[in-house]
């Protein structure tokens, strides 16, 4: 047993207590976020949430469901699902005993989850066609770097139960249609076909004797994937490889006559729905269960060489490898981080509150506490400081804030039940830096017409 997987032990079938006392006396402010898992503090985290957001819209359109599966499985689930001579399952995985010793895994992917709950739940009892989505964080001990963590977030999708080309060209349209929602710009469709049971096999041999014949020319990984997995030789980042595989043969070569007849198909549907794409005889996945199509989209701005977005195909393979019926599926999956680069952060500054209500001494804070309580259940963004404060220093915090427009309450509008209603920054029905006079029992009602949400009189 590896010393590592001693101590993981010793963790879990004792608890907390395992933990060295030094550890324990540390002040908690030098413990830091565990190296490639990221905190995303709100600004960033809205990010996230405009483009999970998006997901949910679009996949809706197109009939998908929301699944969500738990983070942690049983390590063999990943094992079996993804294949042991990926890098996935070889090098990335979390895994750890539980307290009986059960090797669990955070989980690297969705796809076998998916599967693993498809055949728990059984919904093809019900529809023969199951539509899934999720949204989640993934765990793969990677070499941090940017556009790659050891904690991300994925959107991914799979469709159990249609084995018809319809079914690629539809999946594909409905990243492209979410893709296109967020406004990412410079996006790239690349497909292949992988072939299947019937024509893999051949081909892979083909591949082998290429890449025997080049040997001493490889990499040791590529050199050990010619015996396990020769198919992952073909996206290895090597620059010697690449010179290598350049001319070794591609899948395409030698797909079977359906398989080329599913492609060609496709690849029609594509063009129906007016969807741009190259082929790329290289594309294929590091993930043994996938069968024929093979997809990947790819952002040009800001990601430098982790530029793949999202990244999808058939794998007809799966469920039954897993101990269920033969079901054709295809899916995809989407990292989070990736889009929201792409995206550049600064796009989206985040708007300010509709209203900021300032008080000229202490015995306004109730009415002006009251007042902003009243703006947000009229669903507006309402501030106050609850620091209290100088006036100044309110007016100043509600400048910085962007706050769309202002009301200052004092000894004489509690007095008067007139206050003013002063238009910040932002140009609406007032204009900026104008303000009108209004009843103090009507302000939440004349804050939403002044920002165009309420019309007329009254
Ligand atoms: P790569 O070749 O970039 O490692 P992959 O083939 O391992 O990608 P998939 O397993 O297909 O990736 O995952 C789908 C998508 O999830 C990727 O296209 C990417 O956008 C995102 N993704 C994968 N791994 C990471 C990671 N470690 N950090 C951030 N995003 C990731
Ligand atoms: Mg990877």
């Amino acid at each position: 047993m590896k010393r590592r997987d001693i101590r993981a032990r010793e963790v879990s079938s004792q608890g907390v207590a395992a933990v060295p006392r030094a550890r324990l006396a540390l002040p908690v402010s030098s413990i830091r976020s565990i190296k490639g898992m990221n905190d995303a503090l709100p600004r960033e985290a809205a990010a996230f949430h405009r483009v999970e957001q998006a997901a949910r819209e679009v996949f809706g359109r197109y009939g998908f469901g929301e699944l969500r599966t738990p983070i942690v499985e049983e390590a063999a689930l990943f094992q079996r699902g993804i294949g042991d001579s990926t890098d996935v399952v070889e090098k990335e995985m979390y895994v750890f005993p539980d307290r009986h010793g059960t090797p669990l895994a955070l989980r690297p992917e969705g796809t076998a989850s998916a599967v693993r709950a498809y055949l728990q739940h059984n919904p093809a009892a019900e529809d023969p066609l199951t539509r899934w989505f999720y949204v989640g964080p993934m765990f793969r001990h990677e070499r941090p770097q940017k556009g790659r963590y050891r904690q991300f977030q994925q959107v991914g999708a799979e469709l159990f139960g249609a084995a018809n080309p319809e079914a690629d060209a539809e999946l594909i349209a409905m990243v492209r249609d979410w893709l296109a929602a967020l406004g990412l710009n410079g996006v790239e469709l690349q497909i292949n076909s992988i072939g299947d049971g019937v024509c893999r096999p051949g081909y892979l041999e083909t591949l082998r004797v290429f890449l025997r014949a080049h040997a001493g020319e490889l990499c040791d990984d590529c050199r050990r994937r010619t015996e396990t997995n020769p198919l992952r030789t073909l996206d290895c980042k090597n620059p010697a490889c690449q010179k290598v595989l350049a001319a070794a043969p591609t899948p395409a070569d030698s797909l079977c006559e359906p398989c080329r007849a599913h492609f060609a198909a496709v690849r029609d549907f594509l063009g129906k729905l007016a969807i741009e794409h190259r082929l790329n005889p290289r594309l294929v996945r590091g993930l043994d269960y996938y069968t024929r199509t093979t997809f990947e989209f790819t952002a040009e701005a800001g990601l430098g060489t982790q530029n793949t977005v999202a990244a999808g195909g058939r794998y007809d393979g799966l469920v039954e490898a897993l101990g269920g019926p033969a079901t054709p599926a295809v899916g995809f999956a989407a990292g989070v981080e990736r889009l929201v680069l792409a995206l550049g952060e600064d796009t989206h500054a985040p708007p300010g509150p509709d209203l900021f209500v300032a008080s000229h001494s202490e015995a306004e804070r109730g009415p002006a506490l009251k007042l902003a309580s009243a703006a947000r259940g009229a669903n507006l963004w309402a501030e106050i400081d609850p620091r209290g404060g100088s006036l100044k220093s309110q007016l100043r915090r509600a400048d910085r804030l962007g706050a769309k427009l202002l009301i200052v309450l004092g000894e004489d509008e509690i007095r008067s039940g007139r206050v003013k209603l002063k238009q910040m920054g932002m140009a609406g029905s007032l204009g900026a830096g104008q303000s009108q006079e209004i009843n103090l029992t009507e302000a939440v009602l004349e804050v939403r017409r002044a920002l165009g949400i309420a019309k007329g009189g009254g």
